[in-house]
């Protein structure tokens, strides 16, 4: 029976310092209708250049806060603190609406599929690293991107694994690193319920999902909603999934030089910890 994997970090490279060309950011959106923040998803980033069209898109957050609301914020208690704090992050925030319409003119200015996921809150445009960096890993997942030294990645490419983009990260005078950026393309659906007494609900508004019901409760992967690429997302969640074919080649003795990145089978059924309807954290 085929086995899936899910990506996990396991240890962090201190000298692998990235920057960003420019402070590009996609907002993140807040949905009034289910009272929730925008979802963060691993490796979903846009590293292309950025253009024109897309600085002209994106809006300028704004540094600082009114006056008003900072005087509040001080002479507030303990109780007023959490208001406020949900008032100003209310608005940092755009509504699912205009992000919604961001997004689809960022597909367009780069002709993007719409296997590729575009996450609120990420920078966009290519990251830099010095240029004295050496990776002394072929594979770091830092629980938010995934890299592979330039010689594995290119490997990788060449041993026809699917469901994955590789961009460059560079030096800041402009040259290609040692290392590769990952954009993970693959998609599978949402997993099936295991246990009884929950159901799946997707927000109209801001289309994200949730699993309402008796927490906790029990999903399995489906793979029949699976496009079958060998580096996936899972619907709801932000991690990142690997079919066994994967996993193999990361293995073979030519990949497994240095990896920093631990792949846990997945059992077939796991918690999924998510937030309710009313803002609860799932048990
Ligand atoms: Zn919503």
């Amino acid at each position: 029976m085929e086995q899936w994997y899910v990506l996990v970090e396991v240890d962090v490279d201190w000298k692998f310092l990235v920057k960003h060309k420019e402070s590009l950011y996609l907002p993140q959106f807040y949905c009034s209708s289910c009272n929730q923040y925008s979802r963060y998803i691993a490796a979903a980033r846009v590293p292309e250049p950025p253009v024109e069209e897309v600085r002209e898109l994106l809006p300028t957050l704004p540094v600082e806060l009114h006056r008003e609301m900072l005087e509040q914020l001080f002479s507030a208690n303990y109780t007023q603190v959490t208001d406020i704090v949900k008032q100003i992050e209310t608005m940092m925030n755009v509504s699912p609406d205009q992000f919604f319409a961001m997004e689809q003119a960022i597909r367009q200015v780069y002709q993007m599929p719409s296997s590729r996921l575009i996450c609120p809150g990420q920078v966009v445009g290519p990251l830099l690293v010095s240029a004295r960096f050496k990776p002394q890993w072929d594979v770091l997942y830092t629980g938010g991107g995934l890299y592979f030294s330039r010689r594995v990645g290119e490997k990788l490419l060449e041993s026809g694994l699917t469901g994955i983009m590789l961009f460059p990260v560079y030096t800041h005078s402009g040259k290609p690193s040692e290392v590769y950026e990952a954009v993970v393309t693959g998609y599978c659906g949402l997993p099936s319920l295991v246990s009884s007494g929950g159901d799946f609900f997707q927000c109209e508004v801001c289309r994200q999902w949730y699993l309402r019901g008796d927490h906790p409760l029990k999903v399995r992967f489906n793979p029949s909603v699976w496009d079958g690429s060998d580096f996936f997302h899972v619907e709801g969640s932000s991690a990142i999934y690997m079919s066994e074919y994967a996993y193999e080649v990361l293995h073979t003795p030519y990949f497994f030089v240095e990896v920093w990145a631990d792949f846990e089978e997945m059992e077939g059924a796991w918690i999924y910890p998510d937030f309710d309807l009313e803002g609860n954290v799932f048990s």
